[in-house]
């Protein structure tokens, strides 16, 4: 396996790195609850957002790996994207949904037009996605949907919802679910904000009360959703932002801990914190490495699965070991906000607080070392 990276992949990174320093302070970074829509129109102006898409859907036809460098850039400058859209929905639809479908949403996405969210957990069906209980009947050239969708991160700023449901509940589970695309602005649908611990309203409940939707929303074939699921899951664990979330934390906690403003606070303190500091530093670039190692394979044309799962396990959970580490190191320190004596302005105590969910969504640790272990060790189920 080779990982140089190419004079043109190196010429790409300057490329975005200078394009982000040259926007106006502040201007790069999201907010913690709603999206920073002028810097995703921005990336997408420039053709960024969606590079590794073919040209005729609104990608330039880059590689995953320059992709990948894109987002490592954008990061490190404290961006983020729609990556619902971008990294789940599109290419779902691009796997499994047909010409007319591509030629309509895939676009928009591309143009950062559109924002889109994930109709997939409920309240009985997370870990166990296959026991999904919305219903989707038949109705002249429509489907009525009815039911309940949990955890739907950022519904409440979305367009479009990438919905599964069961249109035959007397089939085996994994057999009776089909997706649809469907518009946020659908009469029936409500959702209702589950706000999380570190105060974020980060996702919501979703309710679908005879929700009428066109039967060409389906993607996929009638009953075959299941498979267009675990396309999207694939893609949702192949990402690189958990690592680049962890390099980020990182960054942050040693510029503190060099800083004069900290002086104080770590006066007469142990140093041991040098050698986790230094045992973090190894683990985030192994880290990054396997998260390369995926956007190589998916370069080649193959599908990483356990592969996506190694590095979304090993990732979330270095980012939770960075966020323990940033609240055990700078202590009181690292909590407080609002005053002279806050020289992190408690960032360290919401990144602790906000790491929890890393290890659940997009598949908890627990599911994904099943995969790895029966699908990357070949181990008995
Ligand atoms: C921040 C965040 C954002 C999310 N965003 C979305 C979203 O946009 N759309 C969406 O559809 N969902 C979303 N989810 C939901 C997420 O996919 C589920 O929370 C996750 O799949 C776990 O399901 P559950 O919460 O029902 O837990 P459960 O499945 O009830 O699991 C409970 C515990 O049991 C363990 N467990 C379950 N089954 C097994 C098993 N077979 N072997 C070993 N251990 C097992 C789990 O690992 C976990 O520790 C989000 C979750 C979070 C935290």
């Amino acid at each position: 396996m080779d990982f140089a990276f190419t004079a043109t992949e190196e010429s790409l990174r300057q490329e975005v790195r200078s394009f982000l320093a040259s926007l106006p302070p502040g201007s790069q970074t999201d907010s913690e609850d709603s999206p920073n829509v002028a810097l995703e129109r921005a990336l997408a102006a420039n053709g960024w957002l969606t590079m590794a898409w073919p040209k005729e859907y609104g990608g330039r036809g880059a590689t995953q790996m320059e992709q990948l460098i894109f987002k490592e850039e954008l990061f490190e400058a404290g961006g983020t994207f729609d990556f619902l859209g971008v990294q789940l929905a599109g290419p779902t639809i691009m796997v499994h949904g047909s010409e007319e479908q591509k030629r309509a949403h895939l676009p928009r996405i591309a143009r950062a037009e559109t924002r889109w969210c994930q109709g997939f957990s409920e309240p009985g069906a997370g870990s166990d996605l296959a026991s999904l209980q919305t219903r989707a009947v038949r109705d002249g050239d429509d489907y009525l949907i009815n039911g309940q969708k949990i955890w739907t991160s950022n519904a409440h700023h979305a367009d479009w919802i990438l919905l599964l449901t069961r249109t035959d509940p007397e089939a085996p589970k994994h057999r009776g679910i089909s997706m649809f695309v469907v518009d946020m602005k659908t009469p029936g649908i409500t959702i209702r904000p589950l706000v999380q611990l570190t105060g974020v309203h980060g996702f919501n409940e979703v309710y679908f009360d005879d929700v009428r939707v066109p039967a060409t929303n389906m993607i996929g074939e009638l009953n075959r959703g299941w498979y267009a699921a675990t396309t999207t899951l694939d893609f949702e664990r192949s990402g690189i932002e958990r690592n680049l979330v962890a390099r980020r934390d990182w960054n942050r906690i040693f510029g503190l801990l060099g800083s004069e403003a900290m002086r104080p606070a770590l006066q007469g303190r142990p140093a041991t914190w040098r050698h986790q500091l230094a045992d973090l530093h190894i683990a985030i670039e192994a880290g990054q490495w396997m998260a390369r190692r995926v956007a190589y394979l998916q370069g080649k044309g193959l599908v990483p699965n356990y592969e996506a799962s190694m590095s979304k396990t090993f990732n979330s959970e270095l980012g939770q070991r960075v966020a323990d580490f940033g609240v055990n190191v700078l202590g009181l320190a690292g909590q407080l906000r609002g005053s002279k004596y806050a020289p992190a302005e408690g960032v360290p105590a919401f990144r602790f607080l906000d790491a929890r969910r890393l290890t659940i969504g997009q598949g908890t640790s627990e599911i994904n070392r099943n995969i790895i272990a029966t699908r990357g060790l070949g181990l008995p189920r």
